[in-house]
């Protein structure tokens, strides 16, 4: 492409310099030295014809076109001296005309002038004929001059013709050999680089897709082959990758198979163990019992003291068995989950817990708390448990006990805050375990299962919770609760309202 265009430009510029040439020569030069040529002509005439009638009246005035025809002579020699000085036929042309005028004018007109001014009167006709005689001279090499111009304008003007003709036809020959090379072009291009870029498109395309078994086959151009290299290259990694990554998914699943099987297992377990027990249990303590009530001291004390040791064992026993029970089954057996007013399972609670409320005479105060979705009874076990702790691990005074609820996006957050003796930040996490307590049973009674309940229970319901590790003085237990999809966002708390268990069940 690059090649034909220089050619391309220097052909048409030769042919196009040609034309402006042929046509400088036609306009500039021949045409102007044709009019030179005819007005050198009229001007030797006029000489002729002023020097004939001098000499034949003797009269000044006819003198007159001499004069102004050898004025003329002289400007359009001039000018045609310039116009031909390139062309030596029609220079030899002219000169000649100068030679055959100078003959004329040495050997007659001057003479003739001068004899006429000498002897002031006209000549006699034959001399005057043969004056006439001698301008026939000038008149033949004058008719070869206007001839030879005549036929170098001809000349011109027909290479005028030809250099149009040649641009024309340069033009043309420019045009269709430009739109060959374009075609030509196309053709290579679209064989050589669009296709095989349009094939490794498409089959990048199905890899894209996800078929990355598929192989990319690549030829073309160069770079075409080693992008399709550097396609297959990725492929290979994300197969392996994709290897790699099914492989511990399944490892996965099957840990996690394996982990819900077991976990599973060990709540059948759990349920299994807690609900058997409870009979032959119950025939031991009631068994020790009666024992302590018919022979209670009828044997010596040492004998009294460990019946009583049996009978409080069974009784501890039968309380831990009861709550594991509770603890087994927490979503083992669905129930229907229903929008419940956290403040009726509140008074439910506290209803609940009457007698150690009364006992500590604890104040329990509550906002206004939300309406959620749950299982009721296992709810208000959440409360109730936290509601518990929250009075038995009680400081000096008489526990006080807050109830708060605060919309958070799509959930509520409940605190549960006491002023009791706390929790160090350290326990946070392990008081969520099972049988897992921080005091002995004769510093605070329990099973060690309450809070694991509480999580339970809660994770249960698609919440969270958590000991606010922040609370310096007694202790904030914080859960969280999907909210209701009709209920608005940003329900602020209301001030708190002040209620006494005892008071509330009494009424
Ligand atoms: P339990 O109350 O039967 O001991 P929990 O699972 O309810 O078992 O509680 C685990 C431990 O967490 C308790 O033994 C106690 O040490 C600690 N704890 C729970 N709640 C409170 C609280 N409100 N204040 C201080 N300590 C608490």
């Amino acid at each position: 492409m690059v090649v034909f265009s220089l050619v391309a430009v220097v052909v048409g510029g030769l042919a196009f310099a040609n034309l402006t040439d042929a046509q400088n020569r036609a306009t500039e030069q021949l045409d102007p030295a044709a009019s030179q040529a005819l007005r050198l002509q009229a001007a030797l005439l006029d000489q002729e014809t002023g020097v004939r009638g001098y000499a034949l009246s003797a009269q000044q005035d006819f003198l007159a076109p001499y004069t102004q025809g050898l004025a003329t002579q002289q400007n359009a020699v001039r000018l045609l001296q310039k116009l031909v000085g390139t062309n030596p036929t029609l220079t030899a042309d002219l000169d000649a005309v100068l030679h055959q005028v100078d003959i004329w004018r040495t050997t007659y007109a001057q003479p003739t002038i001068a004899q006429v001014q000498r002897n002031q009167s006209p000549l006699v006709s034959p001399e005057v004929d043969q004056g006439k005689a001698d301008f026939d001279n000038i008149r033949q090499v004058l008719t070869a001059l206007l001839t030879d111009v005549s036929h170098a304008r001809q000349q011109a003007t027909n290479g005028l013709r030809h250099a149009t003709t040649l641009l024309v036809v340069v033009a043309i020959a420019i045009a269709i050999v430009l739109v060959l090379i374009v075609a030509v072009l196309a053709i290579v291009l679209w064989g050589g680089v669009l296709r095989p870029v349009n094939e490794l498109t498409a089959q990048v395309r199905r890899v894209a897709d996800g078929e990355f078994e598929h192989p990319v086959a690549h030829s073309g151009p160069r770079e075409v082959r080693e992008l399709g290299v550097d396609v297959n290259r990725m492929r290979a990694r994300i197969l392996h990758e994709l290897s790699a990554l099914q492989t511990a998914h399944s490892e996965l699943d099957a840990s996690t198979r394996d982990l819900q099987r077991s976990n599973a297992e060990l709540e059948q377990f759990a349920y299994v163990a807690s609900h058997d027990l409870q009979e032959p249990l119950r025939k031991v303590a009631s068994f020790c019992q009666l024992l302590q009530r018919r022979y209670g001291g009828e044997l010596d004390e040492r004998a009294d003291q460990y019946i009583g040791f049996a009978v409080d064992g069974a009784k501890r026993m039968q309380v831990l068995i009861n709550d594991l029970l509770a603890f087994s089954r927490v979503g083992r057996l669905v129930r229907e989950r229903q929008p419940e007013s956290c403040t009726d399972l509140l008074a439910q609670a506290e209803r609940n817990l009457g007698e150690s409320i009364e006992s500590t005479g604890a104040i329990v105060e509550h906002g206004e708390l939300p309406t959620v979705l749950a299982e009721a009874p296992l709810l208000t076990t959440v409360f109730q448990n936290l509601l518990s702790n929250a009075i038995k691990f009680h400081g000096e005074q008489a526990p006080h006990v807050t109830i708060d609820a605060v919309r958070q996006g799509e959930e509520w957050r409940f605190d549960v805050t006491d002023d009791g003796i706390g929790i160090k930040p350290d326990y946070a996490e392990r008081i969520f375990v099972i049988f897992q307590r921080l005091h002995g049973k004769e510093a605070y009674p329990g099973t060690g299962i309450g809070l694991a309940m509480c999580r339970k229970i809660v994770e249960y319901h698609g919440g969270r919770i958590w000991l606010d590790t922040s609370v310096q003085n007694g202790s904030r237990f914080c859960f969280t609760l999907p909210a209701l999809a009709q209920d608005p966002v940003g329900a602020t708390p209301v001030p708190t309202v002040s209620s006494n268990a005892i008071e509330d069940s009494d009424a």
